[in-house]
């Protein structure tokens, strides 16, 4: 099932970026392809690397968290470094083709939209990652570890799903009262 989204809903104003939280139907719909790289687009971007810094424990950030409905996500470029997270990379129409010999590996994810939840998500942490940057140049990369994670978690997200989607019956279960009564 799809819906047709005014355009409108899918540019909110710049300064109404803003975490949107579950159960908001932005984070179970389908967002859109960018086709215009401008200078509207690099404002939005930047607005999301903002958001995403003011949450202190953030890794990335996907557009449909703040119900801008284009496939794009902002993440920690080194979310495993040390001492400096690292800059904040855009990715604008990415795509994450996994490793054939790559294993799922099972870890507690977290998600900015659904604040004091975590559950355990099983995903293949390596792999090859397509996208365009603000100007629509086209990039490739192997990811690995915590950045194929995350990436996977925000391309989920540009696509409708979330981690509730993708965890197993027993932790969906465990952690459903705590969902109940909440207001997006
Ligand atoms: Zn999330």
């Amino acid at each position: 099932m799809s819906k047709i989204k005014s355009k409108k809903s899918q540019h909110p104003k710049i300064t109404d970026i803003r975490v949107v939280l579950y159960p908001h139907e932005a984070l179970s719909e389908q967002a859109e392809e960018v086709i215009d790289f401008d200078d509207d687009l690099r404002a939005r971007i930047n607005r999301l690397k903002e958001v995403l810094k003011s949450f202190p424990n953030g890794l990335g950030l996907a557009a449909t968290q703040t119900a801008w409905m284009q496939r794009v996500f902002v993440c920690y470029d080194n979310p495993e470094g040390e001492n400096a997270p690292g800059e904040i990379t855009a990715f604008i129409n990415p795509v994450f083709e996994p490793e054939d010999r790559a294993e799922p590996i099972k870890a507690e994810e977290a998600c900015l939209s659904l604040p004091g939840i975590s559950v355990p998500v099983s995903r293949p942490l390596r792999g090859k990652l397509t996208w365009q940057d603000e100007s629509g140049e086209q990039h490739e990369r192997q990811v690995e570890g915590l950045l194929a994670r995350c990436t996977q978690h925000e391309i989920d997200h540009i696509s409708g799903i979330t981690i509730l989607d993708r965890t197993d019956e027993t932790s969906l279960k465990a952690v459903k009262p705590r969902l109940r009564g909440r207001k997006c």
